[in-house]
């Protein structure tokens, strides 16, 4: 059904909404929950005041929104899967392409839901394990082969997380935008990609003042490209290719704009350039204008063959419970309802 429907209105983005458990430190500092799902639809976002003052209490304000799913913070790695990213497997399959970005402040559970832990792993292996399984239950039509592979953007400068090294220079040719040199990994099996992942993961850019965590400015993208050849009754080889992105993007606390004014304002800033193009372009799907901006930022071109036109496009917007977070749930919760009118 959701093919049709592509097929129907050109490109669509589905926008989920992801909540987290509260951490261990959020309980003992005394954060409040002011998050919450119901009906797996429908985010109810509390704000709180000064409970002292009997008069701000009066004020207390409730914002509600609704997505195409929301899920409360005791969904499964499997189920955030099987309902955001399952379906673009079939139309990869096919030979379309399609990407899924998780968007959020830092510590909001993007990385949790990409990549996830080896007892809870997250979409990017869950989708490779599907995918495996899907293309055994095929092997009798053709011949599929699957590549991954899996690079940074950090401050404009494109790297490869599976083989790190020098930047990658972005070139166009006849496929579209490729990173030159870029370490396509010929993947057989499931087994392998976890730690294949992890490892790159390690390799992602770190904060110069705290070496073992990932730099919040980092965006990392997984590319898996499923190619489908057979023979024709002359012989002859015919292939066709799909692309599936999965990107975990850098935080959106430092860059949060939700229409072209406040955009232009802050591209002087010394702000994340590919997360404000890619609000850029998103912004301009939304308006569905012709021109789409992707050649201002690095993230933009290497997703310019994954965004909009007939691909299909999945945002899981992470937030946190905690009323510490309540400006960055709040603007996460805007910029979601703003992608979702694609
Ligand atoms: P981000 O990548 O957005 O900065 P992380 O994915 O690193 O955030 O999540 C922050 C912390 O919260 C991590 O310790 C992570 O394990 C935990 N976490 C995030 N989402 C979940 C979840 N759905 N269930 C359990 N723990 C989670
Ligand atoms: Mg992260």
């Amino acid at each position: 059904e959701k093919l049709e429907n592509l097929d129907a209105c050109g490109s669509r983005i589905s926008v989920f909404v992801r909540l987290r458990p509260m951490g261990k430190k959020e309980r003992e500092n005394g954060s409040r929950c002011c998050v919450k799902i119901l009906n797996k639809r429908d985010v109810y976002l509390t704000e709180f005041t000064n409970d002292n003052d009997y008069l701000r209490l009066k004020r207390l304000r409730v914002r509600h929104f609704t997505f195409d799913s929301s899920f409360p913070d005791t969904t499964t790695q499997r189920e955030v899967y099987s309902t955001t990213t399952g379906d673009l497997l079939e139309a990869v399959l096919e030979g379309r392409n399609g990407s899924v970005f998780c968007y959020g402040a830092t510590g909001a559970g993007k990385t949790y839901t990409m990549l996830g832990t080896m007892e809870n792993p997250g979409v990017m292996v869950l989708a490779i394990k599907d995918l495996f399984a899907k293309v055994r239950q095929r092997s009798l039509d053709g011949n599929h082969v699957v590549h991954l592979s899996y690079l940074e953007v950090y401050n404009e400068t494109v790297r490869d997380l599976l083989s790190p090294g020098r930047p990658l220079i972005l070139r166009e040719d006849k496929q579209g935008i490729v990173a030159a040199g870029l370490t396509q990994y010929r993947a057989y099996s499931t087994d392998e990609v976890m730690a294949l992942l992890q490892r790159g993961n390690q390799n992602r850019t770190t904060e110069p003042t705290r070496c073992n965590e990932t730099s919040s400015r980092s965006h990392a993208i997984l590319q898996v490209i499923v190619e489908y050849r057979t023979r024709d009754a002359f012989m002859n080889t015919l292939s066709r290719i799909g692309k599936l992105s999965l990107i975990d993007l850098a935080g959106s606390e430092r860059a949060v704009a939700t229409d072209q004014r406040t955009l232009r304002s802050l591209e002087g800033a010394n702000i994340n350039r590919s997360l404000l193009a890619l609000s850029s372009c998103i912004n301009a799907l939304v308006e569905g204008k012709k021109h789409i901006p992707y050649r201002n930022s690095k993230l933009t071109q290497l997703l310019k063959d994954s965004l909009g036109g007939s691909c299909n496009t999945v945002m899981i917007a992470n937030i946190s419970p905690s009323d510490h977070s309540f400006g960055e749930t709040q603007n996460t919760l805007h910029w979601a309802d703003r992608a979702k009118e694609i």
